[in-house]
Formats: C-alpha cells, sequence, structure tokens
C-alpha cells in the first residue's frame, strides 16, 4: 500500500466505497489522515463499519464542511450528467475533490528515493481501446527483462495499493477518462495515447468532453515521453500540441511514419522502429498467437515505444512478446469444436472495440448487443459476418443497422450461442463482441464473458 501524504491529521471524504473507495480509505489512514466514508448503498455503509471505518452522509452541507478534502470514485459522476451531491456540497463548502489517482501522484514519491541508483518511473496508459491489453503487454515485457514492475489503476489493483516504489521499479498505470478528467496532480514519466472513438458521452457532455479529459494526462502531466496513436486526427493534434523537440514518439498501423522523429510503425505485419530519418530496428509481429488482429498491433506499437523509452533493446522486447498470452475475455480463443472457434470478447464494450474483432477474424458468427453506446453499430464493416445473433436492449437498433446482413432477435446469451451452434459450420467463427455494455442483463463484463464460455463446448 502507498500511503498517502499530506493530510495526517484531516479529515477527508471518500465517496463510494467499491474497490477503489475501500482502498483509498486503507491508504489515508495509513498516512494518518481519518477517512470518513460514504456509499449511497446501505449494504457497502455496513461493510465499510465493519472495517471500523466512520461512516458519515458527506452530502449534507455541515459534514461536508467539516472535511479538508473529498476523493471520489471513477464510477461517480463528478460533473456530467450531474455531479453527485456530495460533490456538490464539497464545492459549495470549498472544499477541494480530488480522486486515489491525484493522491498517487501526490504520495509515491519517497524519501528513499535519493539512495536508489535509478529512479523509480510511472508510465500511464489512456485511450478509448486497447488500454488493459497495452498495460498489461507492458508490465509483461518488463517482467520478461527482468526489470522490476508493477501493474495497476484501471486493471487490477486500485493505484493505492501497489507497493512502495523500490529502485528501478517501473509502475505501469491504466487510467479511464474519469480518472485522467478529475485528478488534480498528474506526474506521469511516460504517458501513452493509443486512439479515441466515441464512449462513455453521457459523462463527458460529448466527444470533445471525452478527449479533454484524456488530453489532460498530457497537457497537465507534462511527461518526458509521450507515446502517441496517430491514426485519429485527436492523436495527431494532441502530438503537435505538445511535441517539444524529441520528447513525443509516433505510432501509427496506417501510415509508415518516416520523419526525423521518432515512430513506431507497422509494415506488412512488422513492427518498425523509425527515428531521425532512418530504420532502427524491425520486429516480425506474424505468428504472435497473443496479439491477434490489427488493433493488437497498435497496442504492440505502443508498449515497443515505452520499453524503448525504458531502455529495452529491440530483441529483448520481441522474444517477451512472443510469450505475451492475452488478457482474458479480449478477443480470447476459449474453445475450438468441429472446426469452429469460439471467441470471447466480452470486453469489447463499444462500438470500435467490436469493430476492430470483426477484422480480425472470418465467417463470423457474431454475438452483440447489451446497453448500447450512443450510435450503436452504424457504420461497421460486416462483410466477415455470416449471421449476428443480437441480444438484450440493443438487439430492435442494431437489427435495423446491420441491413442486409443476416441477422436474428435472440435475445440472451443463451439463446444466441445455442443458435449459433446450430448454424456453425467447419471453419467458422462464434465471436461474442457485444459493443455495449452488459449492464442490462449481467453484473458487468467479466460476468457475462464467464456466461459465455459456459455456454461453448
Ligand atoms: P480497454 O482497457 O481500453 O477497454 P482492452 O485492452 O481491454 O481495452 O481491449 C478491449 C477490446 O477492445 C478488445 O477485446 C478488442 O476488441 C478491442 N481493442 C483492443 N485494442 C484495441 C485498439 N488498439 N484499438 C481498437 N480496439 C481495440
Amino acid at each position: 500500500m502507498i500511503p498517502v501524504k499530506g493530510y495526517s491529521g484531516k479529515r477527508v471524504g471518500v465517496l463510494a466505497l467499491g474497490r477503489t473507495g475501500l482502498a483509498t480509505a486503507a491508504a489515508l489512514q495509513a498516512g494518518g489522515a481519518m477517512p470518513v466514508c460514504w456509499d449511497d448503498n446501505p449494504a457497502a455503509r455496513a461493510l465499510a463499519e465493519v472495517e471500523g471505518y466512520e461512516v458519515e452522509d458527506i452530502s449534507r452541507p455541515r459534514e461536508a464542511a467539516a472535511l479538508d478534502l473529498l476523493v471520489t470514485s471513477p464510477g461517480i459522476p463528478h460533473l456530467y450528467p450531474e455531479a453527485h451531491k456530495a460533490i456538490q456540497a464539497a464545492w459549495d463548502a470549498g472544499v477541494p475533490v480530488d480522486n486515489d489517482i491525484g493522491l498517487f501522484f501526490q504520495s509515491f514519491a519517497s524519501d528513499e528515493w535519493g539512495s536508489f541508483d535509478r529512479y523509480p518511473k510511472v508510465v500511464c496508459i489512456t485511450g478509448s481501446n486497447g488500454k488493459s491489453t497495452t498495460s498489461a503487454l507492458l508490465h509483461h515485457i518488463l517482467q520478461h527483462a527482468q526489470r522490476p514492475s508493477q501493474l495497476g489503476g484501471n486493471i487490477g489493483k486500485a493505484v493505492l495499493s501497489l507497493d512502495e516504489a523500490a529502485d528501478g521499479e517501473v509502475a505501469v498505470i491504466e487510467l479511464s477518462s474519469y480518472q485522467t478528467d478529475l485528478a488534480r496532480t498528474l506526474q506521469p514519466d511516460v504517458a501513452i495515447f493509443l486512439n479515441l472513438s466515441p464512449d462513455h458521452l453521457d459523462r463527458h457532455a460529448g466527444i470533445g468532453g471525452y478527449f479533454a479529459a484524456k488530453k489532460r494526462l498530457f497537457t497537465q502531466g507534462l511527461p518526458e515521453r509521450a507515446i502517441i496513436g496517430v491514426d485519429e486526427p485527436e492523436g495527431r493534434f494532441l502530438s503537435n500540441v505538445i511535441r517539444e523537440g524529441d520528447n513525443v514518439i509516433e505510432v501509427s498501423t496506417t501510415r509508415q511514419l518516416k520523419g526525423n522523429g521518432w515512430s513506431v510503425f507497422m509494415r506488412k505485419g512488422f513492427l518498425v522502429e523509425w527515428r531521425k530519418g532512418r530504420q532502427m530496428a524491425a520486429l516480425d509481429m506474424r505468428g504472435m498467437e497473443g496479439l491477434p488482429g490489427a488493433h493488437n498491433q497498435q497496442n504492440a506499437c505502443a508498449a515497443y515505444a515505452a520499453c524503448r523509452h525504458l531502455g529495452l533493446a529491440p530483441k529483448v522486447i520481441e522474444a517477451a512478446m512472443a510469450s505475451y498470452g492475452g488478457l482474458r475475455h479480449r478477443c480470447q480463443q476459449v474453445s475450438e469444436a468441429d472446426g469452429v472457434k469460439f471467441i470471447n470478447n466480452s470486453k469489447a464494450t463499444n462500438a470500435d472495440s467490436a469493430g476492430k474483432a470483426l477484422l480480425a477474424f472470418e465467417n463470423i458468427l457474431w454475438i452483440a448487443g447489451g446497453q448500447a453506446k450512443a450510435g450503436g453499430i452504424a457504420g461497421l464493416d460486416f462483410s466477415a459476418v455470416k449471421k449476428a445473433y443480437l441480444i438484450g436492449e440493443a438487439a430492435e437498433e442494431f437489427a435495423a443497422q446491420l441491413g442486409d446482413t443476416p441477422h436474428v432477435i435472440s435475445g440472451t446469451l443463451e439463446a444466441a450461442v445455442k443458435a449459433a451452434k446450430a448454424d456453425a459450420q467447419a471453419g467458422d467463427t462464434i465471436l461474442l463482441a457485444p459493443a455495449c455494455a452488459s449492464f442490462d442483463q449481467f453484473e458487468s463484463f467479466e460476468e457475462r464473458g464467464e456466461v459465455f464460455e459456459h455456454l461453448v463446448p
């Protein structure tokens, strides 16, 4: 755990008591602060009481005014569609509102750093899709290269549950737009921007707010090195805004970036590093089974660039990538029977991520639907889809958007898998890639993926 610095003896409100909130309360207490916890759900409050925390309704003006700081969790709206009432109460009382990411950056550096041979580094990864994969891949490569590293943030452990920094260590931190939007302190050494496509628009009042939230990691955080995917205009804009000398490594899977700067791009199945007008290295990405599809090449390029900044040799990175096994629920092959492959991509919770999976396979029997995001699946390339099996709230909307592509409304995941199995022929791929949130029928995308895994051979 990383004890929070700067709040010893102070009353700090902790809003929402999930994984992040409980980790924050513990880290505040370890740093000598007095956490005052609240969650709108009585069961979560009861749990915090059992843990011995003070529980109080900090959305009431008097209680809010008694705080020195309010720390909120990513699931709680902090501005749109409307700030939670405890956040509004803190604003009214002039109490600063932060999140665990801000506290992490204030607290990560320790007094021991003077005695370290190599200062620890923090690498932060953001983007609409591929964050977890890139973070896990980077962590895997570092471990393979025997460089001490920890993984946390939006993946695995909450940041304040990480261990205190060790000599030469790299903290790999996945950050969502909710986290970068609010953190009062952002100080990454390296920051990665993978891509941008519409998601979470209700929480950011549209795509402009969503991009602005991610951009803060760079314009506010001022990393010594920024690794930026430039396949969309937002990435090109961001690179232009922050570029100063050699501080940006541009990444592309669609264009060969042979300029005078530093870049990593894909060319005929090879990952190419280019610097100051010449090729520095080329890695053969064909046959890297843990990284299927062009979308994973973008993740690989970004992780490669971060490793090069950290001083790893191309050959070491290549060998480590070859042994990367992939993450559960992300284009993961869960079984194969009678020549039919079953792929769990439950983490494809928006159209772009599902669309990338549709490009990664052939002869697809596609299971999609759930709680749709704005725009649904309009504009995706359905050419590899033999038939779609639609589930959840989005089924009717997706049916209309599929047009001539064969489809059926199955309703539930069980019915969809059954129908797809009945239709499948050798050489087909049954792909769960919902392009939707799961909350209409499941607790989480993980639960949705587990149900799928149980239904397949
Ligand atoms: P995130 O953490 O950003 O949600 P993940 O690494 O968990 O991303 O991947 C979720 C899904 O998004 C994958 O299963 C895949 O379908 C898609 N995806 C992964 N990487 C990318 C990328 N670079 N660009 C677009 N889609 C991607």
